[in-house]
């Protein structure tokens, strides 16, 4: 479980990761066991924020997957998925390193469809190790019992149907500051250019204790119908507003964002795969919104493209 001790001497400034430079042996071993793990690219990835909602999104035709869909066709296929989910939290971070990530259903009373679905994509043990060995701060710690939970596999299944690319899961430190997840985001930036999609998936505006819908409409119908409370939208937008613009440091620390906000994160755990998301943007680039609808009142399906 702990990583390599020779990577806090090691160094590749290419990779901009923080480490320091050195051209001690340790380090030309590093250096060539992270291009045996990640060949660069022509190109760089863009990463994204998915709202993902209702499980059922993950079999569903609906106007939220079928976005995910289009998203996954018009993107340069990646050699490796790297998702951070709202559904993963634990204490210190981990990365599945495991050959054959499970289809984990957590979740109860779905239908049997659902629980059946199976996304048998491979892992990445090789290259886990290498992100492992990478980031030296904080210690990413390699797992080899959680798999793929359903905030990554109904968003991922539905881009990319065939299975046949390998999917990583980083858990979420849960106790840590808003500071951390979008540091380690931003640590995990440059593997964008070496084939690496990186994911984030939860909800801005995530209150299931809240949920509601317009009168004469089913659950079921409920969960794409656009309906949100006003503190619903009043927060997203603030949120929305602050990620256009780049004015990312007061998303960090989001209790101090007014009540709005704090009733649209009564927790922070669908929240802070943004953070991530947001750390992997780099300088001005390009951001776009999609999914940009409130569903039940109290969950906003915002999504985001960077790059
Ligand atoms: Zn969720």
């Amino acid at each position: 479980m702990e990583r390599r001790t020779f990577v806090k001497k090691a160094g590749i400034n290419t990779l901009g990761l923080g480490l320091i430079s050195s051209t001690t042996k340790s380090s030309l071993d590093y250096l060539e066991k992270l291009s045996e793990a990640f060949d660069y690219q022509d190109s760089i990835l863009p990463s994204f924020f998915i709202g993902h909602g209702n499980p059922m999104n993950g079999i569903e035709d609906n106007v939220f997957s079928n976005e995910w869909k289009r998203l996954g066709q018009s993107v340069q296929k990646p050699k490796l998925i790297l998702c951070i989910s709202a559904h993963w939290l634990t204490k210190g971070t981990y990365i599945t390193a495991m050959d054959k990530p499970k289809t984990i259903h957590d979740f109860g009373n779905f239908p049997s469809e659902l629980s059946e679905v199976q996304y048998p994509v491979p892992g990445a043990p090789q290259q886990a190790q290498a992100i492992i060995d990478m980031i030296e701060s904080p210690t990413i710690h390699a797992d080899h019992e959680w798999g793929l939970d359903h905030g990554s596999w109904t968003v991922i299944r539905q881009m990319f149907p065939k299975a046949d690319i390998p999917v990583l899961q980083l858990s979420i430190s849960y106790h840590e500051s808003g500071a951390y997840h979008y540091e380690l985001g931003q640590k995990l930036k440059e593997l964008r250019k070496r084939g690496v999609l990186i994911i984030g998936s939860g909800n801005v505006v995530h209150n299931l204790r809240k949920v509601g819908f317009p009168k004469d409409i089913s659950a079921e119908e409920g969960m794409t119908r656009e309906y949100g409370y006003d503190w619903a939208i009043e927060a997203n937008e603030l949120v929305k507003e602050k990620i256009l613009s780049g004015d990312h440091k007061p998303l960090l620390d989001y209790t101090k964002l007014g009540e709005a906000v704090n009733l649209a994160v009564p927790t922070p755990d669908h929240y802070y795969p943004l953070l991530y998301a947001l750390g992997t943007q780099d300088g001005e680039e390009e951001i776009s919104i999609f999914n940009d609808n409130y569903v039940a009142g109290s969950l906003s399906m915002t999504s985001i493209q960077i790059g």
